[in-house]
Parts: structure tokens; C-alpha cells; sequence
């Protein structure tokens, strides 16, 4: 078996920290029970563990190429298109309507945890062909919907999200792709889209762009995008496959995730290419904010399989490595003892420490995400708007927490690595290739720290940050029961006060439109804020081992508890005591980084 993550961890987390029992308890699930996903989940392990992970590094080894007007991949990825497409993980969670299973979201987050771990090159293919037909089932036509649903969540046919153009990456107000309509209701797409993940290959037969471009006439900036179905063959009325003339240009050579194919695809300038509208014309990026905020919780899942799989291999090899000895009580090395593993050491430990504490951390926001989004089956309308606010905050730091902190937690396992960590025999490199993806795309971490405080922050008046508050307050509330987690809640109440006066003292500069100033420095505000969130999340795991050890309700090892306690205080010891020097940066009175007329020297 591979020893790629921890099988142990997931489950804890899926059943007793996020409660997928309750989760279940909604109409929608009630062809389902635990032991189904459980069966599920160790089908979805077994076949990583045979197919996914073996390949993993060949992937990388022999990266996706274009040749003769041909994206080539590795066979396995049209193996896994068909094979997820039976598994039920590209539409397992899609309404029975749809040949969907219904299975909650945190089933099928828990099966992609376990995917991306054993090889995060193969999740982004099953999971935007989900993205893309979840946007048809939501939005689109019932003709759409016929044409499309089966074959893509099926596998036969792949779905990409195309948005980024040369000229437009960050800003999508600035895309030109243009649509003109025809009689027939179809559309003529005309533009170029690239890095687009997906985006061709020879193992797929056909590949469904949920595109966005500006239908002629339509207002300037996000209000003038549309949203349209643009097959890569058209399917005609005999039901036989044409082409629509969309032209494979490119695909990018990248430092990492070297076998998922990155395209560059052009539209209309071989021949007419058509589209077809989805829902009404010019609310085409609102639209496109399912797949978008779908596709950010999926990012941030895959940085943190990366952190996890990065750990275990240290973890591994810290046991293995043999090098230096202890440092004695009188602070000498004594070199007649043996040397001695270096996990003996505390500054290896610490590392460990620090890759796990990020790695489980991130799993458990990633869960919590998946928990909300399920919780709304069944919920009230008041419920359901609150359930929604609160996903809403919680999205950009679930993207960028694990993107950035799994960085780093990764980069900690090829110094654990020493010398080797540095070269190609050893697998860390490629992790640490394979995660610096996840800051960059699905929106950068500097434009999720703007949306975070630009806008999930205030929204709804400030509704959703008193939701999160509730949340930390219960977890504090079940941390002084237990007495021996009382000083931990007490340093979580500590960082939400600290965060409250930042926000209280930027705050200023909104109120006076200053926003500029409001907003130069959002990305350490994300940094503090979401290390704050992590920290809820270790509590609420370390509350639920306390429980079950007090309890004396064991599923797991008593030590398995105890090191989700040991962690947790780490965690608390090492990284949420960093918010309060952050948290000095907001009491500068000059900004250093605004444009001035001075350039600096630049
Ligand atoms: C491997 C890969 C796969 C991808 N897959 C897809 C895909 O499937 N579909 C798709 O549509 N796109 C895809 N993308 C595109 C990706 O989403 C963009 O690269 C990303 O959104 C950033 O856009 P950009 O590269 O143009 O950078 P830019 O937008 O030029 O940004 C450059 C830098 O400037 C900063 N910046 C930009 N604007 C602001 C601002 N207003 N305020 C503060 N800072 C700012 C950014 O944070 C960043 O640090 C992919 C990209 C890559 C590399």
C-alpha cells in the first residue's frame, strides 16, 4: 500500500469532526448512508493506490506536449475520465434527474482529498468536467442540459472553464472574446483563450468550453459577459461528431503539475466556430461564479494534498535517515553514542510539525467547507442565506491558506530532505514544482485577499464575519469545558480580538473612501486572517479528540487523539502567536507601498 496520506485522518475528520452523520440526516441523502461513502472512499483509495500514484512521477517525468496540432497526455488520464465517470466522482453528487447519485459534497471532497494526494496531476481533469456540467445543469437550456449532462459526467466528454485570454488574466472585465448571434439561436464565437487547464487531448472525444465573451453591443467591463456552451465538435442531428472549429494552438511547458495539460485554444479563426448561450446574455460572470468558487475550494484541496503527500514522504524518510546524535543534558554531543535518526532531532520535528499542522489544518477548512455547502440541503431559507455567507468568506481563505502555507510546509519537507530534498531522485522536488500553482491560478492570492477584505468582509453589513465569530464562540465555549483546552480558547479569543482592531482601525479609511489605503495591505490582513480561521479548525479537532478520549468513545488509537491535541498546540505555539507581528503592520501610520510620483528606484 502506498503510504501517501493518512486514511485515519480523513475519516476522523469526515465523521467525527464534521459530522457526516447529521449531514445525512437531509431528504436529499437518504438513499445514503456512512457505510456507503466508507465503501466508497476505499474503492476510490484502492484505485489511486493502483493506478493513480504509480504513475505520478512518470507524469512529471514525461509532461503533456503538443505535436502535429496534437496535445498529448498520459494514457491513464482517458483511463480515469471513464473510470470516475462509473465511480460516480465526476457526477456522484448531481441530482438522480441527471444520472447523478446524489452523494454529499463531503463525500465526494473527502474521494478528491484521497485522488490529488496519490496524484494531484489527474484531479483537474474529472473535476472541471464537473464544474463545467454542474454550470449547464444550474443555468442553461433543458436542450443544453440534454445534449451535454450524460456524456460529461459519464467521462466520454470532457468540460474545461475557459476565461483567461492573453490580455485579460486577473482582470476578466477586460476579455474580448465576442459572440455575434446567428438566426438559428446559436452564436459565432470568435477569440483566443489561454492557459486553459484541460483543454485538449488525444485520450477524450470531445471537450465542452463553458466560455465567457461579450455578445456585440453588450455593455463594456463585467457587465457586458455572457456565458456560452462551445463544443470542440458539434454534435449534429443524426447524432454523428463535426468539427467546430476550435483550434488546439499550444500547450504551455510548466515548472510543475507537468501532466495536466495546460492549452491554448482559438475560436472561430480556422472557420466558424458556434456557441450557445447559457441562462440570460450579460449575466455570463455571475454564472460562472459557481464553477469559479467550486474550482477555488478545489485548488485549495489539491495545495493541501500536495503539503500532505510532501509530509508523509519526509515523514518517511526522517524515520530512515541516520545522521548526528543527541545533544546531551550538559548541551555536548557525546560521538561514542549512536547516531541516531534525524526525526530525533527537534529541529526536524519541528518542520514535521509544521508540515502537519498546515496539512491537516487545511484538510480540516476544506472539509468544513464541503459540511456547509450540505448543510444547506434542508436548511430554511434564513439557513440557507447564512450558510451561504458564511461558504462565501470561508472560500477565499480555503483557497488561499493551504496554497500558501502548503508552500511553504512542502518547502520544509526538501529541507528535511537535506541534500537530497534538492534532487530529481527524490520526489519532493516535484511537489514543491507541482504546489507553486495553486497561489497563482483560480485567481491570485493578491486578488483573493482583495475579495476577502474587499468584499466578503462587508458584505451583507458585516453578517458574515458574525457568523464565523459564532462559530469560533462555540469552539471556545466546548474548549473551556474541557478545562485542559481553556488557555487554547482563551488564545483564539485573543486573535479574534487582535483582528477586530485591525479592522477596526482600516476600517477608517473606507469610511473616508479612502480605499487604497483600505486595501494596500490585504494580503497580510489574509495571511493573519486565515491563520486565525485555521486555528478554529484545530481547535474544533483537538475539542473532538478531547471528547472522545474523555469519553473514552475510541474509533482510533488513544495517541492518534492525543497527536491531534499535541498538534493543535503547536499550531497555537508556532503559528497563531505570528498574527500579533502582523498584526504591527497595521499600526504603521506611513504606506510604503502605494505609488507615489517617487519611483523608488524601481
Ligand atoms: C497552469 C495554469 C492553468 C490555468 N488554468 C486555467 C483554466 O483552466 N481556465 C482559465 O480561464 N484560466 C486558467 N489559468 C489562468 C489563471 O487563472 C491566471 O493565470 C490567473 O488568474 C492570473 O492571471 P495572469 O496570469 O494574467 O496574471 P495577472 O492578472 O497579470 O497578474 C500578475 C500579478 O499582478 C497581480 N495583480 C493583478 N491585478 C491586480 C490588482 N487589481 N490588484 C493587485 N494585484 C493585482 C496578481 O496578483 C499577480 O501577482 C491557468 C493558469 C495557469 C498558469
Amino acid at each position: 500500500m502506498s503510504n501517501y496520506f493518512n486514511f485515519e485522518t480523513l475519516k476522523f475528520l469526515l465523521h467525527d469532526v464534521h459530522k457526516l452523520e447529521d449531514v445525512l440526516k437531509a431528504e436529499r441523502f437518504k438513499d445514503i448512508d456512512s457505510d456507503m461513502i466508507n465503501i466508497f472512499l476505499d474503492s476510490v483509495k484502492d484505485y489511486c493506490d493502483k493506478a493513480l500514484y504509480p504513475v505520478f512521477r512518470e507524469m512529471d517525468e514525461k509532461p503533456a506536449y503538443f505535436e502535429d496540432g496534437k496535445i498529448h497526455v498520459h494514457p491513464i488520464v482517458g483511463e480515469v475520465m471513464i473510470k470516475f465517470g462509473e465511480m460516480g466522482l465526476i457526477g456522484g453528487h448531481f441530482d438522480e434527474e441527471y444520472g447523478g447519485m446524489q452523494m454529499p459534497a463531503c463525500a465526494i471532497n473527502s474521494a478528491y482529498s484521497i485522488v490529488s494526494t496519490a496524484n494531484n496531476n489527474m484531479s483537474g481533469y474529472p473535476g472541471l468536467t464537473t464544474g463545467a456540467a454542474e454550470l449547464i445543469t444550474t443555468f442553461a437550456s433543458q436542450e443544453l442540459k440534454d445534449t451535454y449532462i450524460e456524456k460529461m459526467i459519464t467521462g466520454q466528454w470532457a468540460g474545461t472553464m475557459c476565461l483567461t485570454e492573453p490580455q485579460a488574466g486577473s482582470s476578466l472585465s477586460d476579455i474580448t472574446t465576442s459572440a455575434s448571434a446567428n438566426e438559428d439561436g446559436s452564436y459565432n464565437i470568435k477569440g483566443q483563450k489561454i492557459f486553459i487547464s484541460g483543454g485538449d487531448h488525444e485520450f477524450t472525444e470531445n471537450f465542452i468550453h463553458l466560455l465567457i465573451g461579450r455578445i456585440e453591443g453588450a455593455p463594456a467591463g463585467t457587465k457586458g459577459i455572457s456565458l456560452f456552451v462551445v463544443p470542440k465538435l458539434k454534435i449534429e442531428e443524426d447524432g454523428s461528431l463535426v468539427s467546430n472549429n476550435v483550434e488546439t494552438i499550444a500547450d504551455f511547458q510548466k515548472m510543475g503539475q507537468r501532466g495536466y495539460c495546460t492549452t491554448h485554444l482559438g475560436f472561430g479563426e480556422t472557420g466558424t466556430t458556434q456557441g450557445w448561450l447559457v441562462g440570460e446574455e450579460n449575466r455570463g460572470l455571475k454564472y460562472m461564479f459557481q464553477m469559479m468558487n467550486t474550482a477555488r475550494i478545489s485548488v485549495g484541496r489539491d495545495a493541501t494534498a500536495c503539503a500532505t503527500a510532501a509530509y508523509h514522504a519526509s515523514l518517511q524518510y526522517a524515520k530512515e535517515r541516520v545522521q548526528g546524535r543527541k545533544i546531551k543534558e550538559s548541551g555536548k554531543k557525546d560521538s561514542s553514542n549512536d547516531p541516531v535518526a534525524i526525526i530525533e532531532h527537534a529541529d526536524v520535528r519541528r518542520m514535521l510539525m509544521f508540515q502537519k499542522s498546515v496539512s491537516e489544518g487545511s484538510l480540516s477548512l476544506i472539509q468544513e467547507a464541503a459540511a456547509i455547502h450540505d448543510k444547506m440541503e434542508g436548511a430554511s431559507p434564513d439557513e440557507k442565506k447564512d450558510l451561504h455567507l458564511l461558504l462565501e468568506l470561508i472560500t477565499p481563505v480555503a483557497k488561499t491558506y493551504p496554497s500558501e502555507k502548503g508552500k511553504e510546509a512542502v518547502d520544509k519537507g526538501v529541507q528535511i530532505l537535506g541534500g537530497y530534498g534538492f534532487c530529481t531522485d527524490f520526489v519532493l522536488q516535484q511537489y514543491l514544482r507541482d504546489v507553486r500553482i495553486m497561489s497563482i491560478y483560480e485567481g491570485t492570492t493578491g486578488i483573493q485577499s482583495l475579495d476577502l477584505l474587499g468584499r466578503k468582509i462587508p458584505m451583507d453589513g458585516g453578517k458574515s464575519v458574525q457568523l464565523l465569530v459564532a462559530e469560533f464562540t462555540k469552539e471556545i465555549k466546548r474548549a473551556k469545558a474541557h478545562g485542559s483546552l481553556s488557555e487554547f480558547a482563551d488564545q483564539l479569543a485573543g486573535g479574534m480580538k487582535t483582528i477586530e482592531s485591525v479592522l477596526g482601525k482600516i476600517s477608517g479609511f473606507a469610511m473616508k473612501g479612502e480605499f487604497e489605503k483600505y486595501l494596500a495591505d490585504a494580503t497580510p490582513f489574509m495571511e493573519m486572517f486565515s491563520t486565525l480561521v485555521i486555528a478554529w479548525q484545530w481547535l474544533k479537532m483537538a475539542n473532538t479528540a478531547q471528547d472522545a478520549l474523555s469519553n473514552n468513545k475510541l474509533t482510533y488509537s488513544t495517541e492518534f487523539y492525543e497527536s491531534k491535541i499535541h498538534t493543535m498546540k503547536f499550531f497555537y505555539k508556532y503559528e497563531l502567536s505570528r498574527i500579533e507581528g502582523i498584526a504591527k503592520i497595521f499600526e504603521h501610520e506611513e504606506f510604503l507601498t502605494i505609488p507615489t510620483e517617487k519611483e523608488f528606484n524601481f
